[in-house]
């Protein structure tokens, strides 16, 4: 993936799908399954589950989808993460930017892919552990220095999950667009990240109904900056710096729901308009366009200098295998579909 990439001296977005396994709940319900995943590449929306057909799910439309890579509901975090994430880990130590994103409905398995529990790890930490067992191989003098920021962009407003207050102002500087005052941690293990990630998860904002729940329009955003020194042809010392960006996103479906309806009455309620803007600027980099609408929201703005470009980014779009999903399920298929 990546010669080609080179070769072409641009990035494409590189899109994937991952099903999670039906959940106790659903089960109870009778809920059925509706999706298949056929050669980690092609994934059926079925009606019932049990259908075979493929030839005539092709023939649909809007029952076929394909994409870099499509994970069934029985892979591992570790499978995830080295498909999807792991190149661009070593990008980030040739000094280039990447983002990767997790798209999807609420309940889909945005969070669980990211951050993942104790026992299961998710890409955020798995990115971290892999960063610093990379640096240890190629450096014995201590060169790399490794900074982590955590940050949660609620109703285009930014705050600092690792040291909670009040919001952030959005500054523009000569190395680009950064939240003032956001906390930069100096990482020097892997030990200490889960539990840091964790207890910044618990951070995100709740609605006040769900007081124990992370608002389905929350973003989460951890950047890991690494920076280290080479020398040139000429022998000169440089200095370089790759950043990682790793997102959560906010749920989907409320900006599916408002597509619909005017733009006004969106700007009013300013629900999800970084996640609308975030697809803008997806679908004018896809395009080739000249403009990329960074500017329209917080996490676009943020995000400037990790999205197209010379930036490697990914898109892992959750999807939930019950029937009671299929809507939702088969709305973030085209949407990632789109973003190919
Ligand atoms: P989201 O962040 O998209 O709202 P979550 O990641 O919180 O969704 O997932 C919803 C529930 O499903 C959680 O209880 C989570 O632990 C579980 N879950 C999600 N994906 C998986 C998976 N691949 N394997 C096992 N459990 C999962
Ligand atoms: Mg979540």
């Amino acid at each position: 993936l990546s010669m080609e990439m080179d070769e072409k001296n641009e990035s494409r977005i590189l899109v994937f799908v991952r099903l999670r396994p039906m959940s106790k709940k659903e089960k109870e319900v009778g809920s059925r399954c509706c999706v298949k995943i056929v050669n980690k590449k092609d994934v059926y929306l079925t009606e019932f589950g049990n259908e075979n057909d493929y030839l005539r799910l092709k023939r649909l439309k809007g029952r076929h989808f394909t994409f870099d890579a499509s994970f069934p509901d029985s892979s591992a975090q570790c499978e995830v993460y080295t498909t999807t994430t792991a190149e661009l880990v070593e990008a980030v130590l040739q000094g280039r930017n990447g983002s990767v994103f997790c798209y999807g409905a609420t309940g889909a398995g945005k969070t669980y892919t990211m951050l993942g529990t104790i026992d299961n790890p998710g890409v955020m930490v798995l990115a971290i552990k892999d960063l610093f067992a990379k640096i240890r191989q190629r450096s014995f003098d201590g060169n790399h220095v490794v900074h982590l920021s955590y940050l949660e962009v609620y109703n285009e407003t930014v705050r600092d999950l690792l040291s909670p207050g009040r919001p952030l102002v959005l500054r523009e500087d000569k190395q680009g667009i950064a939240a003032a005052g956001l906390t930069q941690y100096r990482a020097y293990s892997t030990d200490e990240v889960m539990a840091l990630l964790q207890r910044g998860n618990q951070n995100r904002t709740t609605e006040p109904t769900r007081a124990n729940e992370t608002s389905s329009r929350s973003h989460a955003i951890l950047q890991v900056v690494v920076e280290y020194r080479v020398k040139d042809a000429s022998m000169n010392v440089i200095n370089r710096v790759g950043k990682l960006s790793l997102i959560d996103l906010a749920g989907s479906e409320r900006a599916l729901a408002t597509d619909q309806r005017t733009l006004r009455s969106l700007e009013g309620a300013n629900i999800n308009r970084s996640l609308l803007a975030l697809s803008s600027c997806i679908n004018a980099l896809v395009e080739h366009k000249k403009h990329i609408p960074y500017r329209n929201s917080k996490l676009t703005q943020l995000l400037k200098d990790s999205l197209g470009g010379a930036c490697n980014t990914v898109m892992i779009a959750n999807i939930s295998p019950s029937n009671v999903s299929f809507g939702e399920t088969q709305n973030t298929l085209h949407w990632a579909d789109r973003a190919k």
